[in-house]
């Protein structure tokens, strides 16, 4: 089959599930609010949980770095912004070491693909992001996957025999459907069989734990890998791997993502410090998360959609079928609420989802405007 018939064949059979995914031209977007095909909306899909990517502090910091790092970090590209920004996220996570990445998809790639080699097993939860999944495929090592946040179903793929290393992997958050993992179990299970654990803290890091260290700090537990990204709560892009020296030092001898790589551009670096200094003085913009979150799930839970057991920003509702989730992201549309609907193979195939997102840039009239459109919408 030549690439085209191949490529032909499957977008018929995309489009033909309903599965079709369409980039929407956003004219401006201020978290709260956006505006697409001239007309204006309240926005429930943002990452920007604590609405930092417009903040002036954050904007002022991007002016004072270059626009790029015009070489590799291990070349010319790794300035001193770069090496404050590392050092600010390994002391205020209680970390030897920081290192920079790109993006989080990178980070958990280069993560897993430097580590896991022929004999070793990764154990991933099975809701665990593409990144992580994807990777873990890629390696020579066997991948198996545990039943989400089932620390039972970890603890028996733990007990089979394995001559090589043991990686688990797991989100302090979960992307599409907002609930924690119990991190202390699960560390303690890697611990007892001799593996080592990555946590992707991409939706918990800046909105919870004190000073939002995320996840992790919040439920008192060190990972031997922490990756946070800056795509979320931080409102800029990036990440970052939390680890000892030696995994430092070995990752930089080592990890071609990032040796074969230009390094994040210095302005991104100097805005991020910007960032993570609004974060750690945050606590008023995490009470008004925690306020709307709240005032969300009070008011949702008459409706016909099943909420999840979330306490997050992430309130999925789960409609089912594909067709179904676009139509009522339609209506919402309609009643003008920007919410998208997320559908496989995003997440598992008859859980189409309303991605409902919450953020502290959101009043309480937003929060009230969007139960009044899903009532109505349920008719
Ligand atoms: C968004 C996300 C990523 C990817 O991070 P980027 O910086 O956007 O590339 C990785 N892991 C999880 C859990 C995410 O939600």
């Amino acid at each position: 089959m030549s690439f085209s018939t191949r490529m032909a064949e499957a977008l018929e059979t995309r489009r033909a599930a309903d599965g079709w995914r369409q980039r929407r031209l956003i004219a401006r977007n201020d978290t709260r609010t956006l505006q697409a095909e001239g007309k204006r909306y309240l926005h429930f899909s943002s990452n920007d949980y604590l609405g930092l990517s417009r903040h002036p502090t954050v904007i002022a910091g991007w002016r004072q770095g270059a626009p790029g790092a015009g070489a590799s970090g291990h070349v010319t590209g790794y300035s001193e912004r770069h090496a404050e920004l590392e050092a600010q996220l390994a002391d205020w996570l209680g970390y030897s070491r920081a290192l920079l990445f790109i993006s989080g998809f990178a980070a958990n790639q280069a993560i897993v693909h430097l580590l896991a080699q022929k004999q070793d097993r990764i154990i991933a939860d099975k809701l665990a992001h593409a990144s992580l999944l994807d990777a873990a495929g890629h390696t020579p090592a066997a991948l198996r996957r545990f039943h989400h946040n089932d620390v039972e179903s970890l603890t028996q793929r733990l007990a089979s025999p394995c001559d090589g290393e043991t990686l688990v992997i797991t989100e302090g958050i979960f992307s599409m459907d907002g609930d924690s993992a119990p991190l202390e179990a699960i560390a303690a299970a890697s611990r007892r069989a001799g593996g080592w654990l990555l946590v992707d803290d991409a939706h918990g890091i800046g909105v919870v734990g004190e000073q939002g260290r995320g996840s992790c700090w919040q439920q008192g537990v060190k990972p031997e890998l922490l990756v946070v990204t800056f795509g979320k709560a931080f409102g800029v892009s990036g990440a970052a791997l939390l680890c000892d020296d030696a995994t430092a030092d070995y990752f930089l001898q080592f990890s071609r993502h990032l040796i074969y790589s230009t390094a994040m551009p210095p302005a991104q670096a100097s805005a991020l410090l910007a960032a993570l200094h609004e974060i750690q003085g945050g606590d008023a913009l995490r009470q008004r998360l925690r306020d709307n979150i709240q005032r969300f799930r009070r008011g949702a839970a008459g409706l016909p959609w099943a909420l999840m057991p979330s306490e997050s920003a992430i309130q999925p509702l789960i409609v089912g079928e594909n067709g179904a989730a676009l139509a009522l992201s339609q209506r919402l549309a309609q009643a003008g609420c920007w919410v998208s609907a997320i559908r496989p193979p995003t997440v598992p195939p008859g859980t189409a989802r309303l991605r409902i997102t919450l953020t502290a840039a959101h009043r309480a009239e937003d929060i009230d405007a969007l139960l009044e459109a899903l009532h109505d919408a349920a008719g």
